[in-house]
């Protein structure tokens, strides 16, 4: 399977316990979170890090929420910028691939005038990343508010301009979208592989509410549509229960795996059974 699936934080476990926790729960991925500020210490990083390496567990941070890099405000700014730098930093410690945020809000200004700020703002933060030689991605995500910077479209276009990753929050994109789930639409212009959030969600007219639990109805829609895709993911569950919601979600995708591939035949041969009742 290409979708690796796994939790966002550590459950209030700590990581090096959380890690095994995923292990236990069949899950290959796990989202390091600095919801309200970055705590910490490199060392604790790169120890999180072999021990995710020994798993075979792949590492994303999320960089904390209060981000906005468009600030007018020359401190706002430079905090935002910092929170993501401090994040990279460590990010780069535990060897994890994608630094995801929030890049951040129109506030007063047009659209094209925000893209711009927070496109000068990433190419800034990519000439501090290469200097440092800090193996990460930025990933901004798409957000799930209509005031906030981040539909689909704008970060495709941030993607182009300067090159930076892409963290596809799919419950976002569904609420800013007024409840729409047609996620083919939206994978054929992403490409194959990159990051992604999942969970249920609340909306209404601006968009996200919060987030909630995930259910089987909900997520499957997706499943289809990444494996018809055959999208190379690391999918994190962001839901209040992601440890039990990602494993709803690997169980969901192995079974519509398992069906895509009973339904590829090889030519000539009997179609399967069908068996009534049941399964
Ligand atoms: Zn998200």
């Amino acid at each position: 399977m290409t979708v690796r699936v796994g939790p966002a934080g550590a459950d209030g476990i700590g990581y090096p316990a959380a890690l095994e926790k995923v292990r236990a729960f069949g899950l290959d991925c796990l989202e390091v979170t600095f919801t309200y500020g970055i705590r910490m210490r490199e060392a604790d990083a790169e120890r999180i890090g072999e021990v995710a390496g020994r798993s075979r567990i792949a590492l994303s941070v999320h960089a904390p929420y209060y981000i906005n890099l468009a600030s007018e405000e020359p401190e706002k700014a430079e905090a935002s910028r910092r929170r993501v730098l401090d994040s990279c930093r460590l990010a780069h410690r535990m060897g994890a691939g994608c630094v995801v945020f929030h890049a951040g809000f129109y506030q007063k200004r047009s659209a094209k005038q925000t893209f711009e700020r927070i496109r000068e703002a990433v190419e800034d933060l990519h000439r501090v990343v290469d200097r440092k030689g800090w193996r990460v991605r930025l990933c901004p995500e798409i957000t799930g508010k209509r005031s906030q910077f981040g539909s689909a479209e704008e970060l495709l276009a941030l993607m182009d301009a300067t090159g930076c990753g892409i963290t596809v929050d799919f419950s976002h994109w569904f609420a800013r979208h007024g409840g729409c789930d047609d996620y083919p639409a939206l994978l054929c212009r992403l490409p194959r592989r990159f990051h992604a959030h999942f969970s249920g969600i609340e909306y209404g007219e601006k968009g996200e509410r919060r987030h909630v639990r995930t259910t089987e109805t909900f997520f499957r829609p997706l499943a289809e549509a990444l494996i018809a895709r055959r999208a190379e993911v690391t999918l994190v569950s962001e839901s209040p229960e992601p440890y039990a919601d990602a494993a709803m979600m690997r169980r969901v995708l192995a079974r519509v795996e398992k069906k895509v591939r009973s339904g590829r035949r090889r030519p000539g041969e009997a179609p399967p059974r069908l068996v009534s009742g049941k399964r």
